[in-house]
C-alpha cells in the first residue's frame, strides 16, 4: 500500500464521485462477471489488478481505468437478465472441447459470430462458452458447457437473434460445412492470416487442424472427403 492509497485518499476528498478503495477494487474480482467487459477491458482489468495485488505502484491513468472498469462491473444489476432457452448445442460444445487438451480457450468465428470458451482463470462460468461479435465484442448469448443449452441475453433484439441462431444452428448441424460456408481470409479458429493454399481452402491452418482434430492439406482441401469423416462430427 503506498502511492496508490495516497492517490485514492486525495481523490476521495473531492465531493463526487465516491471512488472505491483499493481493497474494494481487489475484492471485486471475487464478485466478478468479467464477461461484462470486452476482451481489451478484461486484459486491462487483470493486468492492473495483478499489479495491485503485488503492491506495485499504479499510475494515475491505471487507477482511473480501474475505477472506470469497476463501475462497469458494478452496473451489472441493471443489465437485462439472461434467459435459458430450448435450444441446445451439444455437438458444437463437443466439437470445440476436443481442442481443450491443447489450448485453454477453444474458439470458432463464422461471420459475425464468435464462440469462445470462457476463461478458466477469470470467468464465473469457466466451462461455458460466450457467443459474441468478433469485431465489436458485443455479447450475444452463452452456451452451457455441460449440456449445450443456449442462454439468451434479453438485450439481443429479434433480428440479431435470428442471425446469431442461424449461424449457431449451421455449426451444430455440421461444423465443417459451416466453417466453409463463409469466406475467410484468416483462420476461423485462431484468426491468424491464412498464408498457404491448403489453409485457405480449409479456412484454418495446420496447427489448428491438429488442435481440433481436423483434416488439413490434401484431404482437408477437399470438401467431399470431409463429409466422410463421420467421427469428426
Ligand atoms: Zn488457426
Amino acid at each position: 500500500m503506498s502511492n496508490m492509497t495516497s492517490n485514492m485518499t486525495s481523490n476521495m476528498n473531492s465531493p463526487t464521485p465516491k471512488y472505491p478503495t483499493k481493497d474494494e477494487l481487489l475484492a471485486a474480482t471475487n464478485l466478478e462477471d468479467l464477461t461484462l467487459l470486452n476482451d481489451w477491458e478484461r486484459e486491462a482489468w487483470m493486468s492492473i489488478h495483478t499489479r495491485a495485488q503485488l503492491s506495485y505502484v499504479l499510475s494515475a491513468k491505471q487507477i482511473a481505468l480501474w475505477w472506470k472498469l469497476y463501475a462497469k462491473l458494478q452496473g451489472k444489476e441493471d443489465k437485462p437478465q439472461a434467459a435459458t432457452s430450448d435450444n441446445f448445442y451439444p455437438n458444437t460444445v463437443a466439437f470445440l472441447s476436443r481442442a481443450n487438451v491443447h489450448i485453454q480457450r477453444p474458439q470458432l468465428t463464422i461471420g459475425n459470430v464468435r464462440i469462445r470458451r470462457n476463461s478458466p482463470s477469470y470467468s464465473r462460468f469457466p466451462n461455458d462458452y460466450t457467443v459474441s461479435n468478433p469485431s465489436t465484442s458485443t455479447y450475444y448469448c452463452a452456451i452451457r458447457g455441460d449440456n449445450g443449452q443456449l442462454i439468451l441475453s434479453r438485450g439481443m433484439n429479434a433480428t440479431m437473434r435470428d442471425e446469431v441462431l442461424s449461424i449457431l444452428n449451421r455449426i451444430e448441424a455440421d461444423p465443417l460445412k459451416a466453417i466453409l460456408s463463409e469466406a475467410a481470409d484468416n483462420c476461423i479458429f485462431c484468426n491468424r492470416e491464412l498464408d498457404n493454399p491448403a489453409s485457405r481452402a480449409a479456412h484454418y491452418g495446420p496447427t489448428c487442424a491438429a488442435h481440433y482434430g481436423l483434416p488439413w492439406g490434401e484431404k482437408g482441401s477437399n470438401k467431399e472427403d470431409w463429409s466422410n469423416e463421420e467421427e469428426l462430427i
